[in-house]
């Protein structure tokens, strides 16, 4: 699918519907509201296989076109990313403008909250980045259609353990891809970003006996990982050179490109960083010419969207779980997909996705 190319003309011959016409989303709101000083965009991409479920990211966008753009890019990912889990959802998401530390309030979220509910379900929302926890209760307590609730309030949640351990299982069969067998005992593992997910990540690969390596911007982080799993500290700059077995992004996206990827020693790619890629079919192609085996981000850290999805259908932390286990035969199917059509892994997810979709368009042609 095509990017969306807002920046081709100057402002003021933009032509929104233009751009549309590239990137074939269903529905695209713009929600405003004066008095709370709502700006917010919600993009939904495609609804064959269900309701659009995704995040509402609150950011300060220098142009309205960037937030448009990332609602349009980010809402096509979701559609992607449910449609490999398995999931019967589609793919949406929301902006909201501005800067979440000082133009965030009740009265803005509420407001958020009563648009989302307009939708009549079509569109789920949950917390993303520059969004909390209690921001979603503030858009619970104007609509039913969020996702993401403290457990508390019957949510699953914090997602992060869940994303950690599908990103666990992805490493594992991507192994099982690069070494004919999924043990990781004794392999060397390089995993940069210990935060939420990263920290959980490395519970999981430390029980299994891994030589851990890890990198983030947060000494302390770094200072306990090492004391509790025994994890050598490496700086940024040497963590895409050293000589290990796997690599793992858990912090950043655009991090496998130019710059980085002559760099790498590993055979095998898997962590839980979304769009990892600077350019899906560049560096994609790279990947696959150095014999590197890439596990698609969109599929290995799709545990976090498989444990809100559970909470919309009833929340058991055990039937999340064992969903999320699935990912572990979805990435040895990818792999076999892409060796089979001879295109790298992201692409091969990219069809694989697609292919569900319209098989399922298919499903609904008759009631
Ligand atoms: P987080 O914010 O808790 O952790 C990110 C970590 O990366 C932090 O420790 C931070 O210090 C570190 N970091 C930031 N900039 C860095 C840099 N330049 N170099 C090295 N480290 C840096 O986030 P998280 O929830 O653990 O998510 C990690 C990644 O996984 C993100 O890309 C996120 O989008 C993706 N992801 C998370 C979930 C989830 O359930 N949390 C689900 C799907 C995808």
């Amino acid at each position: 699918m095509a990017e969306i190319q807002f920046e081709t003309k100057p402002a003021t011959q933009f032509e929104l519907f233009a751009g549309l016409e590239s990137t074939s989303h269903e529905q695209i709101v713009f929600c405003q509201d004066n008095a709370t000083g709502l700006k917010a965009i919600i993009a939904i991409h495609n609804t064959v296989l269900g309701p659009g479920l995704g995040g509402t990211r609150m950011w300060y966008y220098e142009h309205e076109k960037d937030a448009v753009r990332d609602a349009l890019r980010l809402s096509r990912g979701m559609t992607y990313k449910a449609a490999v889990a398995g999931l019967n959802l589609g793919g949406a998401k929301a902006v909201i403008i501005g800067d979440p530390k000082t133009q965030k309030s009740e009265a803005l979220m509420r407001k958020f909250g009563r648009f989302v509910n307009n939708l009549n379900g079509k569109y789920i929302t949950a917390e993303d980045v520059g969004t909390t926890t209690k921001d979603m209760e503030y858009v619970n307590m104007e609509t039913e259609h969020v996702v993401g609730l403290p457990e508390s309030m019957g949510g699953g949640g914090d997602p992060s353990p869940v994303t950690a351990y599908g990103t666990y299982m992805g490493i594992k069969a991507s192994a099982k891809q690069a070494y004919g067998n999924d043990s990781l005992a004794g392999k060397k593992v390089a995993v940069m970003g210990i935060g939420k997910v990263g920290w959980h990540l490395l519970e999981y690969l430390h029980k299994e006996g891994v030589k851990l390596f890890i990198a983030d911007i947060n000494e302390s982080i770094l200072k306990q990982a090492a004391d509790e799993f025994g994890a050598t500290v490496v700086s940024l700059g040497e963590i895409y050179g050293l000589d290990v077995d796997i690599f793992a992004p858990c912090a950043l996206g655009g991090i496998l490109n130019d710059q980085t990827l002559p760099q790498l020693k590993c055979s095998v790619i898997a962590g839980a960083a979304n769009n990892q890629l600077e350019d899906e079919t560049i560096h994609g192609n790279i990947i696959k010419e150095k014999g590197i085996v890439y596990a698609p981000d969109f599929v290995i850290n799709a545990g976090g969207l498989i444990n809100v999805y559970s909470e919309y259908t009833g929340y058991v932390r055990e039937r999340a779980m064992a969903q999320t286990e699935s990912i572990y035969q979805t990435i040895l199917d990818i792999n076999k997909l892409a060796i089979d059509a001879n295109i790298n892994t992201q692409i091969a997810a990219i069809k694989h996705a697609e292919k569900r979709i319209n098989d399922m368009m298919l499903v609904h042609s008759t009631y």
